[in-house]
């Protein structure tokens, strides 16, 4: 699958990646944010939703499992499944029903719902170099043929 790996030095890199990424959202897009807790999950989130003019506060879904934005005419749903100790609370939750072809859903911990969550067109894979480095290493994955022209447009 395209691949592209980016060094992200500090918080403006990681916001840099969300402002180049806004313009290429495309209805029925699946985004994967994978990473450890405190990775820049939920701070690419955030800055994707600002470039689209979003205006207002940005939280973190982890108790609320969806926050729901329309912005720019997207629909865009920013899911956390931190906190699901089975991935069939997905299933329980109704969260099926978001996952359509006029909106874009935004997944953190994509893993703690592996079955029923709907696979990603695009995989965004944050890591934390060894030190002494800072920052986080990001890695962007294309999962399907609309992942790979997203992909390809962001790196051009
Ligand atoms: P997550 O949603 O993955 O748990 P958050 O986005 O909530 O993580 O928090 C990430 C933290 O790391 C924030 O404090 C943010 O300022 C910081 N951060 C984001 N990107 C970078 C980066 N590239 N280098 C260093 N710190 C970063
Ligand atoms: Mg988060």
């Amino acid at each position: 699958d395209a691949h592209c790996c980016l060094c992200l030095p500090d918080e403006a890199a990681t916001i840099a990646v969300g402002q180049a990424l806004a313009p290429l959202l495309a209805p029925g897009l699946i985004l994967w944010l994978d990473g450890d807790l405190g990775a820049g999950k939920t701070t690419l989130v955030r800055s994707l939703l600002r470039a689209l003019g979003h205006a207002g506060p940005v939280k973190s879904p982890t108790y609320t499992l969806v926050e729901v934005y329309a912005v720019s005419s997207l629909y865009l749903y920013h899911f956390d499944f931190y906190r699901f100790n089975d991935p069939e609370e997905f299933v329980d939750a109704g969260l099926g029903e978001y996952f359509r072809t006029d909106a874009v859903c935004l997944v953190e911990w994509p893993a703690k719902a592996c079955g029923y969550v709907p696979p990603a067109d695009v995989e965004l894979v944050f890591r934390f170099p060894d030190a002494p480095a800072d920052g986080r290493i990001l890695e962007l994955r294309a999962r399907s043929e609309a992942g790979r022209q997203c992909l390809s447009r962001f790196r051009s």
